[in-house]
């Protein structure tokens, strides 16, 4: 089952202050409790939903959290870092609402009521093409998106039809008797509200589609396909009801030079069999400028330097992965008659003659030591 919106759940705004989340709980707490409701499995959801949507709205980080990234954290594997909530631990949080004790009877008896419906406007879909510079700093980008707005001059009232329920209900006499039907309001599309003025030129929503640039704030780290949700940036409701989201699916535009593998960096460097067996010095790119690396003599092809730390943050703070430089020594593919002569004299020279030492690691040996 789809998980509700936190907002829509306590049945406030996204920027609901948290005295009014504390109330919003409040009153959805008492409607649902247990008590009140012996026996009903859907209360009991309703009241744990409920719960769990507090716990999240109440907490500032976590609250921040669920503004930017929805109910799926990127790169987490889907689940909120909150563990299923039992009986225990929501009463256990009453404490803190209620002020302690067990003050929950004084708030019964009175009302309840229906909780209103709101409608949530539909999810607004962008794609967000990055370089490996801004995925590995970070990067603030304003995007231009045309949200459906309330257009300006419209009011709306308490649909005369359903009186706000958004259903209407029908006694339908049927050959076994008489029988209640209740379907979703025509005049309010069950959003309850309907329009009460509008100035020419707008339609029956209420929207119009206006152009808005919004702020988003990209963390370091993220990664190709990730799919980033800000809760109340997508296209508002008609009637008044509850924004959509804006959901950001992040492209990653290809580095010519630096190849990602997961939060770590590959770059291919290719050297002359001259500079690896008498070492030298070489510049290679990396995140931030270039970096002076140490080629030892004797360096053999297929070795990998690793320059810790220089790599992609991770997206849940488990540390910083490295650059890995990848030698590749270059043979070269035509001689001259002189360079030729030169070779021939080594030819049979026995420090050309490959030993490979217990140190020097075959190509399977890396492989199992870097990615095992
Ligand atoms: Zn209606």
């Amino acid at each position: 089952m789809a998980k509700r919106d936190y907002y829509e759940i306590l049945g406030v705004n996204k920027t609901a202050t948290a005295e009014e989340i504390k109330k919003a709980y409040r009153k959805v707490a008492i409607q649902f409790h247990p008590d009140k409701n012996p026996g009903n499995k859907e209360a009991e959801e309703k009241f744990k939903e409920a719960a769990e949507a507090y716990e999240v709205l109440s907490d500032e980080t976590k609250r921040a959290q669920y503004d930017r990234f929805g109910h799926s954290r990127p790169g987490g594997g889907g689940g909120y870092s909150h563990h299923e909530m039992n009986m225990e631990d929501i009463f256990s949080q009453f404490g803190d609402i209620f002020g302690g004790g067990s003050p929950f009877d004084s708030f019964f008896g009175g009302g309840g009521g229906g909780r209103s419906r709101q409608r949530k406007g539909s999810n607004l879909r962008i794609k967000l093409k990055l370089t490996l510079d801004e995925i590995a700093n970070g990067v603030e980008k304003k995007i231009k998106v045309n949200r459906l707005t309330v257009a300006e001059g419209v009011t709306f009232k308490t649909c005369p039809t359903c009186q706000g329920t958004g259903q209407v209900r029908k006694v339908v006499n049927t050959m076994l008797g008489q029988m209640v039907s209740a379907s979703t309001c025509a005049t309010c599309n069950g959003a309850g509200q309907s329009i009460d003025k509008r100035p020419p030129g707008v339609d029956s929503s209420g929207l119009v589609s206006k152009e808005d640039v919004i702020s988003v704030k990209i963390p370091a780290g993220v990664a190709d396909g990730m799919q980033l949700s800000m809760a109340g940036k997508g296209n508002e409701a008609p009637g008044g009801g509850i924004p959509g989201d804006l959901l950001i699916l992040i492209e990653e535009s290809e580095d010519k030079q630096l190849k990602r593998d997961g939060s770590n960096l590959i770059y291919d460097l290719h050297i002359s069999f001259v500079d690896a067996a008498l070492g030298t010095s070489v510049e290679v790119p990396s995140i931030g400028g270039k970096v002076r690396i140490k080629i030892d003599p004797g360096t053999q092809s297929g070795r990998i330097l690793r320059l810790r730390g220089k790599g992609l943050k991770d997206l849940n703070g488990y540390g910083t992965g490295d650059q890995l430089i990848y030698i590749n020594v270059w043979v070269p593919k035509k001689l001259t008659a002189d360079e030729k002569a030169k070779l021939e004299a080594l030819r049979s020279a026995p420090n050309f003659q490959p030993h490979p030492d217990a140190n020097e690691k075959g190509f399977f040996e890396r492989m199992k030591e870097y990615f095992g």
